[in-house]
């Protein structure tokens, strides 16, 4: 779906159920290891959706995902998944899944992934992390893994366009 219907969508829930008065915001992160996120950065509270994946994803699913995360806000992040924050997303609308957790062997079935365009690679250890969409020139990254600088590899096939 498009992200700017996604903001649109996260907005609204978050006021309909009560978070935006208890100060949560929201706003994309470029993660991919996750649809969603509820998260506390520094005191500031955000209910995060990853770019990248709601632009290859249907809305049902990213607003499932929504209720999802408005239920670790309301039942407290540190929470995980346990059975009040199940009930909880579920008076909530939402499905109380956990399959957009892509790492769980269901999520395939139910989230489309995004394609990378190339990948950050670091010479010192090897590590690497895909490229979802072109960085501004002057962007460099360290490696998450010994903190080098890392060197970007386009696939020779850039993949521009997401359905
Ligand atoms: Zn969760
Ligand atoms: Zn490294």
């Amino acid at each position: 779906m498009k992200a700017e219907k996604a903001e649109r969508m996260a907005v609204q829930l978050m006021k309909r159920h009560g978070l935006t008065d208890k100060g949560w915001a929201f706003r994309f992160n470029f993660r991919i290891g996750s649809v969603g996120r509820a998260t506390n950065d520094n005191g500031k509270k955000f209910i995060e959706l990853s770019l990248p994946i709601v632009e290859v994803n249907r809305e049902e699913i990213i607003n499932d995902v929504l209720l999802h995360e408005i239920g670790h806000a309301k039942r407290g992040i540190w929470h995980k998944h346990d059975s009040k924050w199940r009930s909880i997303t579920k008076s909530l609308g939402g499905s109380g899944m956990e399959f957009w957790d892509v790492s769980s062997s269901c999520a395939a079935k139910s989230i489309v992934m995004p394609k990378g365009i190339g990948q950050w690679v670091c010479d010192n250890c090897s590590w690497s992390s895909e490229i979802y969409r072109r960085p501004k020139p002057r962007v460099r990254y360290s490696c998450r893994n010994c903190h080098s600088i890392m060197r970007r590899h386009y696939y020779p096939k850039p993949h521009t366009t997401y359905k």
